[in-house]
């Protein structure tokens, strides 16, 4: 399975030269197979994206994590891709499942009223119970993560091997969820360095040492960092790498447009 970033950053997207590197765009991840493609969040991202694999893809899942606007943005820039759209997502609140994922792409915030534009399917999912995509070949698994109003985790299998993806969680603190026990790659979140951290707690992120721990704990194989807070460079970026490295050389910062194989 090949696995690649359209963004690995949070919150409001900020190009500069200095941050070019790991990139500005807000998270979107995909798995790609053939004419098939498993797309993690929806953030700025999501353009890149729909210009490569959303662009030749028969079919495109969605599994949103959150409704924060970052993991949702990059919605529209899907309206229009040639294969059929579905978005997995955990309830909210007790409204419509679409009306909480759209509710924002309709004036006065978005132009236009988008939800019927987009056409896609919205599926309700629920913590702790697995459903099937790509005709049974990939069982995802929902959970819960602490994070401001919750974020969902999803384990990933498929074809004997495990992703699982963990952004938007605060895990100081926290137990190691029993999903992410031997995985064999962990997205995580690494919003901020442990320094910066005193001043987000409360937030819903974390930071490498945390991802270190629960990459420990969970015996997971690799761990591929993200969600990187905007205001980090690509020097300092480039610094928290090297300190990774010298604590577990199996955990990586993910790049803009870099791919992994799982
Ligand atoms: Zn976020
Ligand atoms: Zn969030």
């Amino acid at each position: 399975m090949k696995l690649k970033f359209y963004g690995a950053r949070g919150s409001t997207p900020v190009y500069l030269p200095e941050n070019a590197g790991y990139g500005c765009n807000s998270m979107c991840a995909a798995l790609s197979f053939e004419d098939y493609c498993l797309v993690f969040d929806c953030g700025t991202g999501a353009s890149p994206l729909r210009r490569e694999e959303a662009g030749r893809a028969a079919r495109l899942d969605l599994l949103i994590s959150h409704l924060h606007i970052d993991h949702i943005v990059g919605l529209p820039a899907l309206a229009d891709a040639p294969g059929a759209v579905s978005l997995y997502t955990v309830s909210r609140d007790e409204r419509p499942l679409p009306e909480q994922v759209f509710g924002v792409f309709k004036p006065p915030y978005w132009p236009v009223s988008f939800a019927e534009a987009f056409g896609a399917r919205v599926c309700e999912v629920f913590p702790n119970t697995p459903f099937f995509l790509k005709n049974g070949e990939i069982k995802a698994t929902p959970f819960r993560l602490p994070h401001p109003d919750f974020t969902t985790g999803f384990r990933i299998e498929c074809g004997g091997k495990v992703l699982v993806y963990m952004s938007d969680c605060e895990m100081a603190g926290e137990r190691t969820p029993e999903e992410a026990f031997g995985a064999d790659l962990i997205i995580f979140d690494a919003a901020y360095s442990p320094e910066d951290y005193e001043k987000f707690r409360g937030y819903g992120h974390s930071t490498y040492e945390d991802a270190a721990r629960v990459k420990r704990e969970s015996g997971c194989k690799r761990m591929l960092l993200a969600h990187f807070d905007q205001a980090y460079s690509d020097r300092e970026m480039d610094g928290f790498a090297e300190r990774l490295r010298a604590i577990d050389e199996n955990i990586e910062l993910a790049r803009e447009m870099g791919t992994w194989e799982i």
